[in-house]
């Protein structure tokens, strides 16, 4: 995600601000202008906060006949009832990111329908609580629920380490469970299945037989050829959803990297050139030139992050199988 900047005082801001951390000014991100306003200037008139933002602490502003919820916040459909200050903390995290979802899925083009506008198969977010009932992080028919115990850090690293996943996090839940969705959007439609069973399977496979097999059997051996996580071997539909998240991933971090204008002269893995940083140009017409860029950003960034003692920003590798994959998603999304 781009930064932004403070139109009073020029200090770089970023969609969570509610205040101006230099200036103090009151802030607010409008989607449909891609920009964060001074609500108190001339450029906030005509603009309002969120109805959400006391509650969950939404940054969002709406033009008055668009609200009273922002586009985020109005996709959100069940929160829990009561005010638990664990729950309530836990809500305000997963919000957060769900706003920095909507900002890229905005960003990239993708449709996003409300379940207000179509109440069979629209968008909209259960965020439960295990505290009142199991809660299943899932998606169906266009509802996506979220544990919000996953935003909890102590919680969810457990979890990690149980499940030996190499990455877990609120924003990567929300990438896989909105790839299932677009899966209906960009796939489930006249003319497209060959091309995606042809790279990811056929998702006509039984997923009650492909999740008895995965938890008793594991993921295949050699699995790192072909799929971009372990998870996603299990089922065609996860594979996709795995995918989609990487690729969401990538473009958002590749964006970030280059709206901050960095580029990589050094040592660079996969290419004999050099690499520059992706942007959203017309020429990058294949996938292939940003899994190059993206490759050598990761491998850049990785090295960063174990100076610093923390564990690799990105714990992946990507083989030609799984490029293929996204490239086949890219050019999907650049079709919508
Ligand atoms: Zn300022
Ligand atoms: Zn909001
Ligand atoms: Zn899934």
């Amino acid at each position: 995600m781009k930064p932004y900047e403070c139109g009073r005082c020029g200090h770089l801001l970023d969609i969570a601000d509610a205040t101006c951390p230099r200036c103090a000014a009151p802030l607010g991100f409008a989607l449909p202008l891609d920009d964060i306003l001074v609500l108190d200037g001339p450029e906030g008139d005509g603009w309002v906060r969120c109805l959400e933002h006391p509650t969950t602490g939404c940054t969002w502003v709406v033009a008055p006949d668009d609200g009273p919820r922002c586009e985020s916040c109005r996709l959100t459909r069940t929160v829990p009832g009561d005010d638990d200050p664990d729950d309530h903390a836990n809500l305000v995290v997963i919000e957060q990111a769900k706003r920095r979802l909507v900002v890229q899925l905005t960003g990239l083009g993708l449709p996003i329908v409300d379940r207000g506008v179509d109440p069979e198969g629209g968008l909209a977010f259960d965020l439960k609580s295990t505290r009142y009932e199991p809660v299943t992080i899932g998606h169906a028919d266009g509802v996506i629920t979220i544990d919000l115990a996953e935003s909890d850090d102590a919680h969810r690293e457990m979890l990690r380490a149980q499940l030996d996943e190499p990455y877990r996090t609120v924003l990567g839940h929300l990438r896989h469970e909105i790839g299932h969705y677009y899966w209906e959007v960009l796939v489930a439609r006249p003319g497209r299945h060959d091309a995606f069973r042809a790279l990811f399977g056929d998702e006509r496979e039984s997923y009650q037989d492909a999740i008895e097999r995965h938890y008793a059997e594991g993921a295949p051996p050699g699995w790192h050829e072909t799929w971009v996580s372990a998870y996603a071997t299990m089922h065609p539909w996860e594979d996709w959803a795995e995918t989609f998240a990487h690729y969401l991933h990538i473009r958002d971090t590749l964006d970030t990297a280059s709206a901050f204008g960095m580029s990589l002269a050094g040592p660079v893995e996969g290419t004999a050139d050099g690499a520059m940083i992706a942007t959203d140009d017309a020429d990058e017409s294949t996938f292939w030139s940003v899994a190059r860029d993206w490759t050598a950003l990761a491998t850049a960034l990785n090295a960063v992050n174990r100076s610093m003692g923390h564990a690799d920003l990105y714990p992946f590798a990507l083989t030609p199988a799984v490029i293929n994959k996204l490239a086949h998603l890219h050019d999907l999304v650049r079709s919508s």
